[in-house]
């Protein structure tokens, strides 16, 4: 194959898609601000950049996952980051999720430089990014869309354009909300029914075929009955999530009411330590106000 790919931001999901592209068979460039995921990906088949620069300017492709927008700003804007070293051409993709108008003003600062931008965040956590099966919403010009598709689908099953700059995180912070405000509603149902002496594990199975069935009960609900809030996607990056979504709500005069409610509890779960677990420890927010936990009666877990 014979595109160059750079890729900056080797963490939970960076790493998993760097190896995805190398299995597709690209040849790969790697920059991370931590030395140990960089050696492992090396020992993967991957070559160690320096720097942002260094990465842009051994590659046609770059593709960014970092945590929020000022850790892509520096690592796009700053002085050894990635404008620094690209030529015109060459195509940036950031697949991290970040306010909508950060995304703006990236693509915007790569346009001056004749360098094609795509905002490309993406759902569906480890495990997808492992098995190169995420849902992938993209942002940005038709051409350049085309021209990203064959990579994007070698890290993804679904890969959507959703509109110009912007609107890739536009689309993923609606997602966040349904995905926060699930597990929220998740608590506070299986705290109910857990308060009236229920097995929370009969009640998920009895209501997970029907209209409250969803992907976020599926994948949530045997962890928060089994208290395994190992992440996955942790707290603070769904504070991050929530944040921006409020931010860019504000921006546009549209009030997110249910947002806000679930923004409070997450940051009152931060505030307490817990930004680092699993975000479906957010029903921790609802068992705080019952008094209860979610767990099987004691009758049924002997
Ligand atoms: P992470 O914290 O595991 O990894 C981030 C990586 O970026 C780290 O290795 C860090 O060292 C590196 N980094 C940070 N700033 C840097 C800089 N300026 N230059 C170079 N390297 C830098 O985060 P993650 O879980 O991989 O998430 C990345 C993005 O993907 C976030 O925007 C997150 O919201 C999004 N996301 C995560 C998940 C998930 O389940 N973890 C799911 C969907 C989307």
């Amino acid at each position: 194959m014979s595109i160059n790919i750079g890729f900056i931001g080797l963490g939970i999901m960076g790493k998993p898609m760097c190896r995805n592209l190398l299995k597709a068979g690209y040849s790969l460039a790697v920059y991370d601000r931590s030395s140990v995921p960089v050696k492992e990906l090396v020992a993967d088949g991957a070559s160690e950049a320096a720097s942002g620069k260094e990465v842009a300017g051994r590659s046609e492709v770059v593709i960014t996952m970092l945590p929020d927008g000022p850790d892509v700003e520096q690592a796009v804007l700053g002085p050894d980051g990635v404008l620094a070293g690209a030529r015109p051409g060459t195509v940036l993709i950031d697949m991290s999720s970040i306010n909508p108008l950060v995304a703006q003003k990236i693509g915007a600062a790569c346009s001056e430089r004749g360098i094609d931008f795509l905002d490309a965040p993406v759902s569906g956590g480890e495990p997808k990014a492992i098995e190169g099966t995420l849902a992938i919403m993209v942002g940005g010009n038709q051409g350049v869309f085309e021209k990203a598709t064959p990579i994007l689908q070698k890290l993804g099953s679904s890969v959507t354009l959703t509109g110009p700059v912007g609107a890739g995180n536009v689309t993923k912070l609606a997602n966040q909300i349904i995905v926060a405000c699930n597990i929220a509603a998740m608590g506070e149902a299986f705290v109910l029914a857990t308060a009236a002496g229920l097995d929370p594990e009969v009640v998920f199975n009895a209501i997970k075929g029907g209209l409250a069935g969803s992907t976020v009960l599926n994948a949530k609900a045997p962890m928060v009955i089994a208290r395994n809030f190992k992440p996955g996607f942790k707290i603070r990056l769904h504070q991050k999530d929530l944040r921006n979504a409020l931010l860019a709500g504000g921006e546009m005069k549209i009030p997110l009411p249910l947002t806000g409610i679930v923004q409070d509890m997450i940051t009152s779960l931060v505030n307490d330590g817990k930004g680092e677990q699993d975000h479906s420890a957010i029903v921790m927010a609802l068992e705080a106000t019952a008094g209860l936990q979610i767990v099987k009666p004691a009758a049924a877990r002997a």
